[in-house]
């Protein structure tokens, strides 16, 4: 809900502060509505019902998939899609993957969102209604910003999401920020940001290709990113995650593993390899070769995994939000 709303509604009405606290406690646990939050007058409850809407989302629609996994597409107050995805794993971790816009002003050539609109960042009670969402359906203890958009254009309200996620379930080190390598922003992470840990999409290892795939990396080439990332690691001591999505004959050759294990040092950095969905004008590379360079980046000490696809039946798999929301 908007919660400066919800502050603003309680203190017109002369209630005190813990009001708000008390709202909030049951909403991040997953209440469905003012209802039943038995601590509260029963007068305010339907007051607040009136004034300040439970969530700042519409649900439009919802699809669930095979492996467990849920998208569901949403609308803003003033009409802009919001796709978010939950994802249920064996082990028992329930990741909810979050989107900070409504569209992505970046480019990135075989990213979905990249070729829709881009209507507006998001508030930081429109992110976290989208975990919420999830919440309501059952607790969950991962987030990662890896829906619709670019953290880092719009870190203020990430961060301030980021630092209710804990009320939600979801510690900040089980709260991944994913960047196309948007300097400024994973600097002012490194220096005052939580500890959530920084994920880079990298893609390519050489400038030239890099910025065919990924237009921002003009403004922000290879090595300035890449240093950046190293600084983060020195002053958080985590690891930053490289997600490398696997586009065939484009950037899975041999030298291109090479060039992608001398790029990374080993203790700072860990590979993702995704396998890619196809959304427009690249194919994935196939299981065996995503195996070869995978091999290649352990030959070099270079940590390495495959990322898990989920979803993919019902267009929720990465860089696919955009799919179904295109109107
Ligand atoms: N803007 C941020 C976060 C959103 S995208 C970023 O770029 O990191 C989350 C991840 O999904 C990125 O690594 C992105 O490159 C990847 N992705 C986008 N489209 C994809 C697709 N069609 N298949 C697989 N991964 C994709």
């Amino acid at each position: 809900m908007d919660l400066d709303l919800l502050q603003r509604t309680l203190s017109d009405v002369g209630e005190p502060a813990f009001r708000a606290r008390q709202v909030w406690a049951w909403a991040a646990r997953g209440a469905p509505g003012y209802e039943g939050m038995t601590d509260l007058p029963l007068g305010l409850r339907a007051h607040l019902d009136e004034r300040v809407a439970f969530s700042t989302l519409a649900l439009e629609h919802e699809s669930h998939a095979a492996d467990g996994t849920v998208k569901a597409l949403f609308r803003t107050h003033d009409g802009h899609p919001v796709e978010a995805v939950l994802m249920r794993f064996r082990d028992g971790r329930r990741s909810v993957c979050v989107s900070s816009q409504s569209g992505c002003p970046l480019t990135c050539t075989f990213c979905a969102t990249g070729s829709m609109r881009f209507h507006r960042n998001l508030t930081s009670s429109e992110i976290l209604d989208q975990a919420l969402h999830f919440r309501r359906i059952e607790p969950v203890d991962h987030c990662v910003f890896m829906g619709m958009g670019e953290p880092m254009l719009n870190l203020d309200a990430v961060l301030a999401a980021c630092e209710r996620l804990p009320d939600v379930g979801i510690t900040h080190r089980r709260t991944t920020v994913s960047t196309v390598g948007w300097v400024p922003g994973i600097r002012r992470l490194t220096a005052d940001g939580p500890p959530v840990r920084l994920a880079l999409s990298l893609h390519a290892a050489d400038d030239a290709l890099r910025s065919q795939l990924m237009p921002v990396n003009d403004r922000y080439p290879l090595a300035e990113v890449l240093d950046a990332c190293r600084a983060h690691h020195a002053r958080r001591r985590r690891r930053v995650f490289v997600e490398y999505v696997m586009l065939a004959g484009v950037n899975d050759r041999y030298e291109q593993a090479l060039a992608l294990a001398e790029a990374l040092d080993p203790r700072a950095f860990k590979v993702n390899l995704i396998p890619y969905n196809p959304t427009g004008a690249y194919e994935g590379s196939g299981r065996e070769a995503i195996a070869a360079f995978r091999a290649v980046l352990e030959e070099h000490r270079v940590p390495a995994t495959v990322r898990l696809t989920r979803g993919r039946d019902i267009e929720a798999a990465c860089g696919q939000l955009a799919a179904g929301a295109r109107v």
